[in-house]
């Protein structure tokens, strides 16, 4: 579709689809298989901008707004959702989290690496008691001299193995008021008693690093505490909202992965003497698919106009591309297996992977259901 992008935007896009069909591609199915995250192929990703996308020059990064940052998520998910996953949620959690809420000594020390990709981050919000309800986190900061002692288990943390720089949300008054009782904090790989737990054996997008982080008496200078003390949780929430229009663009690409997986072989796949894609019931299956991706294109498209422009509908619109796009690739991934009968079900084609890296988009940063509540509550504030 035309979006009227400008020579950059679409420069910028090239440059993906070149670097997924280049370097990820010939990886996928070896790390899907072996759940090995591609360290090399995220190094190099690193290298084109990719881990800084949507930071300034001065801090490491490409200097690039929400428009590039989520055509470039779409083109990588198109291959592989788990190298999409990943780059969404360095750039877009823990490194937006320091970049948005950190001081200049802040910025300069951790987004720098960040954002040029010598460092990967992990962002810290779900505990095993606390998901979709993360103002309930358990996990605890004390104040000590000098800083802060921090315990507790952050589940399911993207680059929980992998990361080298951790935001976690930690509660700091017990007794405080809910959702204003919480700070962020930064801790690093090499702190003692910080380490990661158990690494998830996941359905879906199995390349991408999913581990527990255990805190134990971890011991964070007060110059880790990131903005305010009690304002954790705000803060998160402010990150998710940018972090959603980077899972819409994930959703969107794996849709379009599925898709264009599935169209290929229905104008290969020779059943009663003709291509499949000359029977009707194909070509419904494809039309859907194809009319469900532009909307989602466009709604995704939108959002990223809206977060550049600062546009106060911005948050809706991302959760509203968010909860589109997710179930979109749900969508299409099953009816890309479908499209492929038996040949669907088994490894030799793409589209069993797509059915399984789908799942996560209705899920991660706030599931479908949590969507469709964010998106209540602004409809009724009006
Ligand atoms: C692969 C992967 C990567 C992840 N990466 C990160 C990460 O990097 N950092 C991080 O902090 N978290 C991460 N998460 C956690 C993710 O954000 C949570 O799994 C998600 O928010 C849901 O929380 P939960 O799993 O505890 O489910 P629950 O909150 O227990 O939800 C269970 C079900 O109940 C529904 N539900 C819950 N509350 C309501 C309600 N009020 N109304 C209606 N329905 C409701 C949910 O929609 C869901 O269907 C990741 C998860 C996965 C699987």
């Amino acid at each position: 579709m035309d979006f009227s992008l400008t020579e950059e935007q679409r420069a910028v896009q090239e440059a993906a689809r070149e670097f997924a069909a280049g370097e990820v591609d010939p990886i996928v199915d070896e790390h899907d298989e072996t759940q090995t995250f591609p360290m090399d192929v995220i190094k190099k990703a690193g290298e084109l901008g990719f881990l800084g996308i949507i930071f300034p020059e001065e801090y490491g990064g490409a200097g690039m707004g929400y428009v590039e940052y989520v055509l470039v998520i779409a083109e990588l998910s198109k291959i592989d959702p788990s190298v999409g996953i990943t780059i969404a949620a360095h750039n877009s959690l823990g490194t937006n989290h320091i970049y948005k809420f950190g001081n200049e000594e802040q910025r300069k020390r951790w987004v720098t690496p960040l954002a040029s990709g010598d460092k990967i981050a992990a962002w810290g919000l779900t505990e095993p008691n606390a998901g979709s309800d993360a103002a309930g986190a358990q996990t605890k900061a004390e104040r000590v001299e000098g800083g802060w002692v921090l315990n507790g288990i952050k589940q399911f943390t993207t680059h929980g193995s992998v990361g080298d720089t951790c935001v976690v949300m930690a509660v700091t008054d017990p007794d405080g008021p809910r959702a204003h009782n919480i700070s962020a904090f930064v801790v690093e790989r090499g702190m003692d008693g910080f380490r990661a737990g158990k690494k998830e054996n996941k359905l879906g997008i199995r390349a991408s690093d999913t581990a527990e982080v255990i805190l134990e008496d971890c011991f964070v200078p007060e110059s880790h505490l990131l903005g305010e003390e009690g304002e954790g949780f705000v803060q998160a929430l402010q990150i998710l909202d940018g972090g959603r229009i980077s899972i819409a663009a994930l959703g969107l690409g794996t849709a379009m992965g599925a898709y264009e997986t599935a169209l290929a072989y229905a104008k290969e796949r020779q059943q009663f003497g003709r291509p499949i894609a000359q029977f009707q019931a194909i070509q419904f299956h494809l039309a859907e698919m194809a009319t469900k991706i532009a909307a989602g294109e466009a709604l995704t498209l939108a959002a990223a106009v809206a977060m550049d422009a600062g546009r106060p509908n911005a948050s809706q619109l991302a959760s509203e591309a968010k909860l589109f796009t997710g179930e979109t690739s749900v969508f299409c991934s099953e009816r890309g297996v479908q499209i492929h009968g038996g040949y669907g079900f088994v490894k030799d084609y793409r589209a069993e992977k797509f059915y399984r890296d789908a799942k996560i988009n209705t899920i991660g940063e706030g599931t479908s259901e949590i969507q469709r509540l964010v998106i209540a509550r602004n409809v009724l504030r009006g």
